[in-house]
């Protein structure tokens, strides 16, 4: 990998995986590893999954793009579908997680002019990821991830996460929508009060502001649910939706709803790529695929499962703070960085991530099963007690 051509915007792992079957990944030289990640809630399905390589073969094969010129009718049904699941009323669609969040953004902006704000605010919450575009990142609540992209696009207030008093303190008239993640995924899988989304939407209601989801990464059955803040009775004016949503074809989308409904028009935003067939081929399937196997309901077990086995075997151990999450969206937090147990469990085949710093993050596919489940809690656990080991080592 050395005179590589590659901008080497991301600190790469030293594997390559050639073939993936379910939840597992194979390198080239046969060594196989459990994939409790899939690539970072994307791969919702799992590797190969027969419905989805059918549907997208055979769209290949018949239609791949044609432009938003024209009626599509497969994007009109994804649309159709994504409104009777979620209860939102329509759907622009793009290509990715931030593309879904600059159209939020720009929905609360025209949300602002229409009510006669010239320079509209949106609040946005500390630790909040919402991508790497320029609104997108100013949206993003890390320091590091801006810097040296400044000046930063201007209209956004800054709250802790989850707090509702310091939102319905905020002054600003200016204030047109707030934007927030149901369970922050690159924050450390940190979970709201359970009062936060029913209070919020209360407020937002109150004061005509948009309440705007992002649930790129806990949407889409992720968290047992179809959408995570379906847990907490509420629906939002926008959401966004990406990352598990193709199952691997790169979507994204913007979901509107009551107040935020009629904002866009003909000519207010574009994507040439955004809802082609082939992306939206492939979300249908997604689609069907967790309904028909019933993967909600697992993904709710499954992930329900980890988490006590977690519990029960580590929960006790000083360095663990805390085991939290929903579904098949799980974070440890440990009392130091660990970095390291990245490495250490891709050499115990076990591919998983570190978030904010001290913070073990699984986001298996929503088709892993039970055998897979024991592998998956097993190694976690092990990598967890040998800290314990050498920390213990280390005092003596
Ligand atoms: C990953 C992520 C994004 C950004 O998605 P991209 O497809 O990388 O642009 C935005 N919001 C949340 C919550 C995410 O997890």
């Amino acid at each position: 990998m050395a005179n590589s051509h590659l901008i080497p915007t991301y600190k790469r792992q030293p594997v390559a995986f050639e073939r993936g079957h379910g939840a597992w990944l194979f390198d080239g030289d046969g060594n196989r590893y459990l994939d409790a990640l899939s690539g970072i809630a994307v791969s919702a399905l799992g590797h190969s999954h027969p419905a989805l390589v059918e549907a997208i073969t055979n769209q290949a094969s018949t239609l791949l793009h044609t432009s938003n010129l024209y009626e599509i009718d497969v994007q009109t049904r994804l649309a159709d579908r994504l409104c009777a699941l979620s209860g939102m009323d329509a759907v622009f669609f793009g290509n990715s997680g931030s593309e879904a969040n600059e159209a939020a953004i720009k929905l609360a902006r025209l949300h602002g002019h229409n009510r006669g704000i010239d320079m509209p605010v949106i609040v946005v919450m500390e630790s909040a990821f919402h991508g790497r575009t320029l609104a997108a990142l100013a949206a993003t609540g890390n320091a590091n991830a801006q810097k040296g992209f400044e000046p930063m696009p201007a209209g956004f207030v800054r709250v802790p996460y989850g707090d509702i008093d310091a939102i319905a303190a905020l002054e600003d008239h200016n204030i047109v929508a707030v934007h927030v993640e149901p369970i922050q995924g690159e924050g450390g899988v940190r979970v709201p009060p359970a009062d936060f989304l029913p209070a919020l939407r209360r407020l937002c209601d109150k004061r005509d502001w948009l309440m705007m989801i992002d649930e790129v990464q806990t949407g889409v059955g992720r968290t047992g649910h179809w959408f995570a803040h379906q847990a907490a009775g509420i629906t939002p004016d926008v959401m966004c939706l990406a990352k598990g949503l193709g199952g691997g074809v790169p979507i994204g989308a913007a979901l509107v709803a009551s107040a935020a409904g009629e904002l866009f028009g003909p000519g207010s935003h574009g994507s040439t790529f955004g809802g082609n067939p082939l992306a939206c081929r492939a979300a249908l399937a997604v689609l069907d695929t967790i309904e028909h196997d019933g993967l909600l309901a697992h993904a709710g077990a499954m992930g329900e499962s980890i988490r006590e086995q977690i519990e029960a075997r580590v929960g006790e151990l000083d360095h663990v703070v805390e085991i939290r999450g929903a579904g098949l969206m799980i974070g440890i937090e440990l009392s130091e960085p660990c970095a390291e147990l990245v490495d250490a469990a891709r050499e115990q085949g076990i591919l998983l991530n570190v978030t904010a710093g001290s913070v073990i993050r699984l986001l298996p596919p929503l088709i892993i099963g039970p055998a897979e489940v024991e592998r998956l809690v097993d190694g976690v656990c092990h990598l967890i007690e040998s800290m314990t080991t050498t920390q213990t080592m280390q005092a003596d």
